[in-house]
């Protein structure tokens, strides 16, 4: 059963899936598709209003459970034949190894131990869904539909410790595009009006907008501008990044960076501001903190103390939360490295999160 597990595993991994790769991910959805339906499940494409496509399995009438895992990396094509799926001791590696491949193993082995038979009053969803790598531009909406009267909705994504995450940050993305007037730097050095100059400013304002104790952040991430050095500069652009934990939070932050993109430093410069908030943030909430008890009690059954995790992640978890239903999220294995070739994940976690989660969907009905 167990080596069932990794060989899945394994041909998960070995497929590369980056976020925008349809044939990757429809790979992928090829070789989950014959396990959910030899269990019972209907295994359907759902297409996004932005063309990218996602899967739904779903089963059993009563309780609504979603299972929420994504399909999609951040790895580019290739990754998977330089460097596949390989184990040493504990650990297994390759590219999303644990974000959120083992998510998806974790549901599929769960499911196979909850059985064909004997189904429990619950209707499951699961949602896997293509790009949540890039914050779930389509699948967004088939998500909160989903979710909108469910139950439960548990997140498999890859877990800190012997945790469950029960908040997350909320995410913002800004770009910054900054004009000035471009001149000779030696013979009109007057006439010119510097656009890096205008932003170099309004960077510092940017990153004073930071109040670390109240858990917002903001980070200039990227900048670009400018040809070469002797020419006044007519052009520079700052990409942002803006982290909450509660939703009311972003919008003095918003106010702000209008304010700062429309204030002018240097005499003839302006400035435009794009971009929003993302992800609305999961802040600890009473109807979270309810559904993870629940989970925790299920763990002391299987012999796991199960902790709470706060996340300065995003997630589709902030999606549901938002909407007021009750979710936990990291509820797969334990890994780490993620986004990058140190990725790994601990393999004894992975037999734990399954038998955690089919012993969560068999007695939920009753609790
Ligand atoms: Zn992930």
């Amino acid at each position: 059963m167990k080596s069932n597990y990794l060989e899945l595993l394994a041909s998960l991994v070995n497929i590369d899936s980056g976020s925008g790769d349809a044939e990757g991910i429809a790979a992928i959805s090829e070789v989950i598709r014959p396990r959910l339906v030899q269990l019972g499940f209907s295994f359907e494409p759902v297409a996004a209003a932005d063309g990218s496509v996602h899967f739904l399995a779903r089963r059993g009438a009563g309780k609504k459970v979603v299972l929420l895992a994504h399909l999609d990396t951040v790895f580019p094509r290739g990754t998977a034949a330089g460097r596949g799926f390989h184990i040493e001791r504990d650990l297994a590696f390759g590219p999303g190894v644990s974000d959120c491949k083992s998510g998806v193993v974790t549901i599929i082995g769960a499911l196979e131990q909850v059985g064909r038979d004997q189904w429990p009053e619950i209707e499951v969803n699961c949602l896997f869904n293509s790009d949540e790598e890039i914050s779930s531009p389509g699948s967004r909406k088939i998500i909160e539909d989903l979710v909108k009267d469910a139950a439960a909705v548990l997140v498999v994504e890859p877990a800190e410790g012997e945790n469950l995450t029960v908040a997350r940050k909320g995410i913002g993305r800004f770009t910054l595009r900054v004009f000035g007037k471009s001149a000779h730097s030696g013979s009109d050095y007057s006439e010119g009006c510097n656009a890096i100059l205008e932003l170099a400013h309004k960077i510092i304002a940017i990153q004073n907008l930071t109040d670390l104790e109240a858990g917002v952040t903001l980070n200039v991430g990227a900048v670009n501008g400018g040809v070469r050095p002797n020419v006044v500069p007519d052009y520079a652009m700052a990409e942002i990044d803006l982290r909450i934990v509660k939703p009311d939070q972003a919008e003095p932050v918003l106010k702000e960076l209008e304010r700062i993109a429309g204030t002018a430093v240097v005499s003839g410069a302006s400035a435009r501001l794009s971009g929003g908030v993302t992800r609305p943030p999961m802040p600890v909430s009473e109807i979270n903190l309810k559904l993870y008890e629940k989970l925790r009690q299920v763990g002391r059954e299987i012999g796991v103390e199960l902790g709470t995790f706060q996340s300065g992640g995003g997630s589709d978890a902030n999606f549901a939360a938002a909407l007021g239903v009750p979710t936990i999220d990291g509820v797969g294995p334990i890994g780490g490295g993620h986004h990058s070739e140190a990725e790994f994940l601990n393999i004894p976690s992975l037999y734990r999160r399954i038998d955690l989660l089919a012993r969560f969907l068999r007695v939920f009905p009753n609790i």
